[in-house]
């Protein structure tokens, strides 16, 4: 497994436990810019690293913060985190 680079402050990390998303859609439709959805049913972010795990991670910008934590809401799994800048994921 891939240790994730430390964020750098103004950041967040962005993480998507892909193997237990179940393809609802929510993400994409809240959030189109960074989410779409896959061919296999499951959602991915957009241009976002992927880890050997079946996760996948991206680092983003203060600005985009919330509309990326309204996403993580609306999961009906809980499969979108977000870490800031001290690695405390908030969600
Ligand atoms: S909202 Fe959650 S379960 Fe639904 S497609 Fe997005 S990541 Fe997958």
């Amino acid at each position: 497994m891939q240790e994730a680079a430390s964020v750098q402050p103004g950041k967040w990390k962005l993480t998507h436990n892909r193997p237990e998303c179940i393809g609802c859609g929510a993400c994409a439709a809240i959030a189109p810019t960074f989410w779409v959805m896959a061919e296999d049913g499951k959602s991915d972010i957009i241009d976002s690293h992927k880890r050997d795990d079946g996760w996948e991670e991206i680092e983003i910008e203060d600005k985009d913060e919330e509309i990326n934590r309204e996403a993580a809401e609306s999961c009906p799994v809980n499969v979108i985190h977000l870490t800031d800048t001290e690695g405390k994921q908030t969600i």
